[in-house]
């Protein structure tokens, strides 16, 4: 498609996070260089060399370019970082390591730079310092523009937002999403990606409009095309006709004002029709979301997602950085609990930059993720249940652990945990010696074997978002098979009823923490099959809520037990959305 041709076209996707947005388009193309590998004759190396200098010069000025822009539109303490960015381009060693790589290979100046750099980059990510190992991180983004500069490419970076874009992207990483600003992303339009995938999930947290699984979508449009980017039903609409324009207008007035019945009925608690009190609870990747906990009302934090104190920098934080950070959650959301989940990283949440701790895996999902990765590297593992536990002396805080697979890795975990209280009483350090410790049941084996579990553990959680990939084989971040990705199959709604009966058959509680548990759509089967909570993305907790407060349990509990009789996934879902459509009207 042409846009510059302006006619209006409407584009596809997966409907992430809902909400509607009207605005230029950014195209964000942060895929890293490809960079072809030659020989250069021997007689052609002085013109290499002046490539490089010329690419070096360009991209200073780019540098510069985007710092005054920074410092004029949003300020001089973000601008700040441009100065870093600057001092790598002006280190002689990099420039003077990579000539003489070209002298002593003979290959392309693009292929020199990239090892040179990789070199840096590789030592100063392992710096404990974590200023140093942050420079990492600068270092690679100013090589990734030197080597587009370089190759002719156009220079992208998502921290070089100016003013306020719909961001239209392959996929957004999470070290990227870390920088994410929510004030310049007015959207997301993602080519790849899933309503579970990481930064929907993240989207969703930002209450930032996103489509995603959209293809192509970064082929077919321009910087600077204007879209609408609508949320609800999954759709990008470039070069909106007036009449468009005037129509999601209209939808946008009614979905504002259905969003502010939802604000206004959060404040009631969230309490069945027939008296039944349903527990809700928020979902935060970082300490501060705590604040948006509580102004939705939360009663705690179900899911406590860790990795990203280690996905937004270049190192592993430290045991003592950990514990502000945990600290902050459990101050802040006292008297309620917290419950903080030990690292979950791989699968979609690699960690960048540290290919000796992450091996490159041609199934991640199924690799070296999670509880696998901790038990390999008791160092870090031990620093984070350390810092939990020292936490756990400021209010209340619950340990989980995710992708526990079997009884075996929960005693395996549970002896590192006896091994960190044994230390911290020896250094005389407080924590809570009641802490409660439960799982997450999120693999199709640890479902199975519930009944084991459930005597070894305060309570479960479930992670449906993982849990439907593994029990059906799809991909959960795959879009070319979202379709198949079917939380009604009724091999799901079995699951859960047994992992539900485990855990009341144990006296234990048992939640539901993936993304299902916060689509006001399926909250009532959940409520009705017996679980206990629902923890959601704060901005989820209304509609919830709200769903909560329109019906009876008795009313959920009939619709579980229809869902459960019946035996395809469409017709499971069309039970659901006329349950919820006959109780919540938009109009
Ligand atoms: C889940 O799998 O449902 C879950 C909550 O964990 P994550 O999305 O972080 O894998
Ligand atoms: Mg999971």
């Amino acid at each position: 498609m042409d846009s510059r041709a302006k006619t209006e076209t409407t584009i596809a996707g997966i409907a992430a996070s809902p909400g509607i947005a009207y605005g230029q388009i950014f195209v964000y193309l942060q895929s890293s260089v490809e960079v072809p590998s030659y020989i250069v004759e021997p007689d052609q190396r002085a013109g290499e060399v002046e490539r490089f200098e010329r690419a070096i010069v360009a991209t200073r000025q780019q540098i510069s370019r985007i710092k005054h822009e920074v410092e004029k539109n949003i300020g001089p303490e973000e601008a700040a970082i441009f100065d870093a960015h600057l001092m790598v381009l002006d280190d002689p060693a990099l420039i003077a390591e990579t000539v003489r790589d070209l002298e002593t290979t003979g290959q392309n100046i693009e292929t020199c730079f990239q090892k040179v750099a990789g070199r840096y980059i590789k030592a100063f990510s392992e710096f404990e310092d974590r200023f140093l190992a942050e420079r990492a991180v600068d270092l690679r983004d100013v090589a990734q523009r030197l080597l587009k500069n370089l190759m002719g490419q156009d220079e992208t970076s998502l921290r070089h937002i100016v003013g306020q874009r719909i961001i239209v992207a392959s996929d957004i990483a999470p070290s990227e999403s870390a920088t994410l600003d929510r004030s310049a992303a007015l959207a997301l339009a993602l080519n790849s990606g899933s309503r579970t995938s990481h930064a929907a999930i993240v989207a969703r947290s930002m209450k930032i409009p996103s489509v995603v699984g959209l293809h192509d979508l970064t082929a077919r449009v321009h910087n600077g095309d204007w879209a609408i980017v609508d949320g609800y039903d999954g759709l990008v609409i470039v070069n909106p006709t007036e009449s468009t324009l005037f129509r999601y207008g209209k939808i946008q007035e009614k979905k504002k004002s259905f969003e502010a019945r939802l604000l206004e009925s959060n404040r009631e608690p969230a309490v069945t029709r027939d008296g039944v009190a349903v527990t809700l609870l928020a979902n935060i990747e970082k300490a501060e979301e705590v604040a948006a906990a509580k102004t939705y009302r939360a009663e705690g934090v179900g899911l406590y997602r860790t990795e990203f104190l280690f996905l937004a920098g270049s190192h592993i934080p430290s045991e003592e950085e950990q514990f502000v950070a945990y600290r902050t959650a459990v101050e802040g959301m006292a008297p309620h609990a917290v419950i903080i989940r030990t690292l979950d990283i791989g699968g979609d949440k690699p960690m960048a930059g540290k290919s000796d701790l992450f091996p490159k895996e041609n199934n991640p999902f199924m690799g070296f993720r999670a509880i696998r990765f901790c038990l390999a590297h008791p160092e870090i593992f031990k620093d984070q249940l350390r810092a939990i536990l020292r936490a756990s002396a400021f209010g209340r805080a619950k340990i989980m652990y995710p992708m526990i697979s079997g009884v075996g890795e929960l005693a395996r975990a549970n002896a590192m945990l006896a091994e960190c209280r044994d230390e911290l009483r020896a250094r005389g350090v407080r924590f809570d010696e009641t802490i409660e410790v439960g799982t997450m049941i999120e693999i199709p084996s640890a479902a199975t074997t519930a009944d084991l579990l459930a005597k070894r553990c305060a309570f479960f959680s479930i992670g449906t978002n993982d849990l439907i990939q593994y029990l059906l084989a799809i991909d959960r971040v795959n879009d070319r098979i979202a379709h198949l990705y079917e939380p009604t199959h009724p091999a799901v709604l079995r699951t859960l009823r047994h992992i539900v009966h485990e855990a009341h058959a144990n006296n234990i509680q048992v939640g539901v923490c993936g993304e299902m548990g916060g689509d006001p759509v399926f909250a009532p089967l959940l409520l009705g099959l017996g679980v206990d909570s629902l923890s959601m993305s704060a901005s989820w907790l209304p509609a919830v809520r709200y769903i909560v407060r329109a019906m009876t349990m008795a009313d959920a509990r009939a619709l579980a037990a229809e869902a459960l009789t019946l035996e395809s996934p469409a017709e499971i879902y069309a039970r659901c959305d006329a349950f919820y459509r006959a109780r919540v009207k938009i109009e």
